[in-house]
């Protein structure tokens, strides 16, 4: 066994055999912010075989508070967090195998990156994307480790198909949805606290250790000092859409044709264009020549201003408005802009 992983070799749960079974692993993370670079980091350094993350956002200065693979350069150059942190990755372990995904994800999305994954691992910031992961984990019977953080709290729990009761089951009994990191803000140890309960979670599924797995959902608050673990097993719904007896996996059903969301606590409007319509980044830098606003420009994404608001436009034509919350304003400066 490699020098590099003795010291986790040496830990009597995980041993020779735990990190053998570690180093043939494939873990998907959904997200690359704050959680998302922390376990990461984590998973990389522990020696997982195979690391999957997706994110569709760009380093900004705000990030570099607490998300830890992302440096004043990333952010001044705007590089897209997939980007930065596969090569931070690479050069915390040159051997690692990391693949990323710039874009929003979907069932579709999911289908073709996570399907053999072995751990699917939450490190997004809302609701509509943990639905979607927990309907995926459940179709594929492929455990997902729930983690959320605000302010200085953090809520942790392994859903686990046919041993637990799933997240659409628990949605009535979360915590209030309306605060989010960019009303309450975050502090970088409630960050920390998360992503290290998640990947511990991630740890012991994956080398084998799955009787040492949390049984009940963990919400702490490191600033104020409390710990409460909650039983939920008697949440579980027989009718449930996703863990019931007929499921239908609803998220898993992508809407066809244009898309147009208002991103979970952010003042910013995304709208993905309908596959039909084939948009490029070369529309896109068009478009932004022709307003003659154009800003940041690289082979990921163009930045320009329309209506005065700041414009992100991707490969792939997906838009993002920034300083908007209103779905219908983003949808016309779309259809100003796409047509
Ligand atoms: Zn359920």
């Amino acid at each position: 066994m490699e020098e590099r992983y003795s010291r986790q070799v040496l830990f009597s749960p995980i041993g020779e055999s735990g990190q053998e079974k570690l180093q043939h692993a494939h873990a998907f993370v959904l997200g690359c912010g704050a959680l998302g670079s922390a376990i990461a980091e984590t998973l990389v350094r522990a020696g997982i075989g195979r690391l999957t993350i997706a994110d569709r956002d760009y380093v900004e200065p705000s990030n570099l508070q607490r998300q830890q693979l992302f440096t004043e350069e990333d952010a001044v150059r705007g590089v897209p967090k997939v980007v930065a942190a596969k090569a931070r990755l690479l050069a915390i372990r040159s051997d690692a195998s990391i693949e990323t995904i710039l874009d929003h994800v979907d069932g579709d999305v999911l289908e073709r990156a996570a399907r053999d994954a072995d751990i699917l691992l939450d490190a997004t910031d809302n609701f509509e994307a943990r639905l979607l992961l927990n309907d995926f984990a459940w179709k594929h019977g492929i455990p997902w480790v729930y983690g959320a953080c605000v302010g200085s709290t953090s809520t942790v729990f392994p859903f686990i198909p046919g041993r637990t009761p799933c997240f659409r089951c628990l949605l009535p009994a979360l915590p209030s949805v309306n605060e989010t990191c960019d009303t309450a803000g975050v502090i970088a140890p409630a960050v920390q606290i998360t992503a290290a309960n998640q990947s511990a979670e991630a740890l012991k599924w994956l080398t084998g250790n799955e009787q040492a797995m949390r049984t009940k959902l963990l919400h702490a608050d490191i600033w104020y000092n409390t710990q409460v673990e909650a039983g939920i097993s008697r949440l579980k719904k027989e009718t449930c859409a996703t863990c019931g007896g007929e499921p239908s996996y609803p998220s898993l059903h992508a809407e066809t044709g244009t898309q147009y969301a208002v991103l979970c606590g952010r003042d910013t409007v995304q709208i993905i264009p309908d596959a039909e319509r084939r948009l490029t980044g070369e529309d896109v830098r068009r478009v932004a020549e022709r307003l003659g606003t154009m800003g940041k420009h690289n082979a990921y994404f163009t930045e320009f201003t329309a209506d005065g608001y700041r414009c992100v436009g991707f490969s792939n034509g997906r838009l993002l408005v920034h300083g908007l919350k209103d779905m219908q304003k983003g949808r016309k400066i779309y259809h100003q802009l796409f047509g």
